[in-house]
C-alpha cells in the first residue's frame, strides 16, 4: 500500500490540497427513491459536514475554499464532491459541476463521492470524459460486504450493486476510492476482513478505512442512546486498522484510516476526538509498512 500524499505527491510532483465542495444534490436513500433517513451513521449534512454552502455557485466554492488555504502555501488542488450523493442529478447538471472545476489550471484532479447505485451511462460517460482530461477518482460508498449489515444500517443497496459498479468503472479505466466503515454494530473481524477483500477483489484502487462515528445529528445516535451500539475502543481500532492494511497490494492507495466527522456533532468514541492523537498514532502505524 501506498499513502494518498506519496500518491499525489509521485503524480503532481508536489503536494496538493483537497478542497470540499457541495454539488447541491441530495441522496436517494434520503428522497424515498431508495429508502428514507439515510444510512443510519450519515450526519444531516450528508457526510460533507466541511463543505461550503450549497447555494453557492460552484465556482463561488472553488474560488473561496482555495482562498481559505492558498496561505499555507497550497497551489495545487483537487476538487472533491463530497456531501450526499454527488452523482444523484442530472447527467448535464453533473457536466456542468465538473467543468467548474475541470477548467481551473489549479484543479489537477477531481473526486466524485457516490453510491455504486447512481452512476447510470449517463453519468459514466460524463466521468469518462472528465477522467480524460484531468486525473478523476470516483469514490464509493460501500461501508460493509455482509448484506445483513447494509440492511441494518439502511443502506439500501445490496453488495453485489457495488461490485457491479466497480466492473463497469475498470471497464472504462476510471479509477475508485472505496469507502468502508470499521465498528458497524454486529460485525466481528471477520466481516470487516471480508469487506477489505471483496473491495480488493473488485479492484479498487484506493481505500477508505474509516471508525465508525456516532454523530449526534445521524439516526444511529438514538441507538447509542439505547445501548444498541458499541463503540470501538482505541486499541482494538488499531489493532485492526494493522491487520486490515496487511491485506493490501502494494498499489493500493491509502486515503483515510480515521473518521472525519465534525467533533461538535461528535458523541462516541470520544477518543477519536483527539486528532494530533489519532496522527500520531496513524503515522506510527504506517511507518510499520514502510
Ligand atoms: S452515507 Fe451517502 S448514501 Fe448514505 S444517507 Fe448519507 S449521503 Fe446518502
Amino acid at each position: 500500500m501506498i499513502t494518498v500524499n506519496e500518491y499525489y505527491k509521485k503524480l503532481f510532483g508536489e503536494k496538493v490540497y483537497k478542497i470540499s465542495l457541495a454539488g447541491g444534490n441530495t441522496c436517494p436513500n434520503r428522497d424515498g427513491t431508495k429508502g428514507v433517513g439515510g444510512c443510519i451513521f450519515c450526519s444531516e449534512r450528508g457526510s460533507g459536514d466541511f463543505v461550503p454552502d450549497p447555494c453557492l455557485p460552484m465556482e463561488t466554492q472553488i474560488e473561496q475554499a482555495i482562498q481559505k488555504i492558498k496561505a499555507k502555501g497550497a497551489k495545487k488542488f483537487i476538487a472533491y464532491f463530497q456531501s450526499f450523493t454527488a452523482t444523484y442529478l442530472p447527467a448535464d447538471k453533473l457536466e456542468e459541476k465538473l467543468f467548474s472545476a475541470a477548467k481551473r489550471e489549479d484543479i489537477v484532479g477531481i473526486s466524485v463521492a457516490t453510491r455504486p447505485d447512481c452512476l447510470p451511462k449517463a453519468v459514466l460517460d460524463i466521468l469518462e470524459k472528465y477522467s480524460k482530461i484531468k486525473p478523476l477518482w470516483v469514490e464509493l460508498g460501500l461501508q460493509t460486504a455482509k448484506d445483513k449489515t447494509a440492511v441494518y444500517v439502511n443502506r439500501c443497496y445490496p453488495t453485489s450493486v457495488y461490485t457491479e459498479a466497480a466492473k463497469k468503472l475498470t471497464e472504462r479505466n476510471i479509477p475508485f476510492v472505496t469507502h468502508i466503515i470499521l465498528g458497524l454494530p454486529g460485525e466481528t473481524e471477520e466481516d470487516m476482513v471480508n469487506t477489505v477483500k471483496t473491495a480488493v477483489e473488485c479492484k479498487t484502487q484506493g481505500i477508505k478505512l474509516q471508525l465508525l462515528q456516532i454523530l449526534k445529528d445521524s439516526p444511529l445516535y438514538g441507538e447509542y442512546l439505547e445501548g444498541k451500539v458499541k463503540p470501538m475502543a482505541e486499541d482494538e481500532y488499531y489493532g485492526l486498522l494493522k491487520k486490515l492494511l496487511s491485506l493490501l497490494p502494494p498499489e493500493t492507495v491509502v486515503h483515510r484510516l480515521t473518521g472525519d466527522g465534525s467533533k461538535k456533532t461528535l458523541a462516541a468514541p470520544l477518543w477519536c476526538g483527539d486528532k494530533k492523537r489519532a496522527i500520531n498514532k496513524i503515522n506510527a502505524l504506517l511507518k510499520e509498512f514502510s
